[in-house]
């Protein structure tokens, strides 16, 4: 997969950049720096590396050329190499990964957070992954400045390819036809994924996207696919 990754990333014109290396497989980023003022929008997926169609969503945007000249972009699309080939989620000695952001122990999550410090902030993050137990599509929205949301579209965007999660309580957290916007100050929670991180240091805007794990591989891809569509659409329109 990270070869598949390599092959693409350069023909659509991304650097790669490895910040690292885990069980034998390399931690990498791609990144695409469009000269002259655009939106910085920054990806991630494969942190849980029993979900495989974050990993399969961005890897066919990158073929179909959606990375383009309209934002530069930052890409971590396998931050668990490990995981992904044994297919757990948790990475080869047994830690979730996406729990380490605050004290960041992992020798994957202190690579990545080092690579993210040499990078600028981004106005947009979107953390992509799927979940084993929900029956539709839903997402988290951090957005401590009230700026845009772009969440309504996103949902609405997911909604012509697969149901949507519209119970009132996903994961244990109050939510409203599929959003979540946490009410309590997330910084304080004792253990940070990916997204608290990024709010916490680089991004004013961040989501985390889920689809449900009970449809068809070709469907999660499709939604989650439409969903990044419809944020960068929009995200790339405001520059
Ligand atoms: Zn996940």
């Amino acid at each position: 997969m990270a070869s598949k990754f390599e092959t693409a990333g350069a023909k659509a014109g991304f650097r790669r950049e490895v910040f690292g290396e885990a069980g034998g497989c390399p931690l990498f980023a791609l990144t695409r720096r469009t000269p002259g003022p655009r939106p910085r929008i920054y990806l991630s997926a494969g942190i849980h590396g029993d979900e495989p169609a974050p990993i399969l969503a961005l890897l066919s945007l990158i073929e179909s050329g959606e990375f383009d000249a309209r934002a530069v972009w930052f890409l971590c699309p396998m931050l668990n190499p490990v995981g992904v080939a044994r297919g757990t989620r948790e990475n080869g000695a047994g830690v979730d990964l996406n729990r380490d952001y605050r004290h960041l122990e992992s020798p994957e999550i202190q690579a990545h957070a080092k690579w993210l410090r040499s990078q600028p902030n981004f106005d947009l993050a979107i953390s992509v992954h799927e979940d084993w137990e929900s029956t539709g599509f839903y997402l988290y929205e951090l957005n401590p400045d009230s700026r845009p949301s772009l969440a309504a579209p996103m949902i609405a965007a997911a909604k012509k390819v697969c149901p949507i999660d519209m119970s009132p309580m996903i994961e244990g957290r109050e939510a409203k036809g599929g959003i979540i916007r946490p009410s309590a100050n997330p910084l304080e929670r004792e253990k940070w994924p990916e997204s608290i991180y990024l709010q916490a240091h680089h991004t004013r805007l961040s989501y985390t996207i889920e689809s449900p794990s009970s449809l068809p591989m070709e469907k999660r891809v499709a939604a989650l696919r439409a969903v990044l569509v419809a944020a960068i659409g929009l995200s790339a329109r405001k520059a």
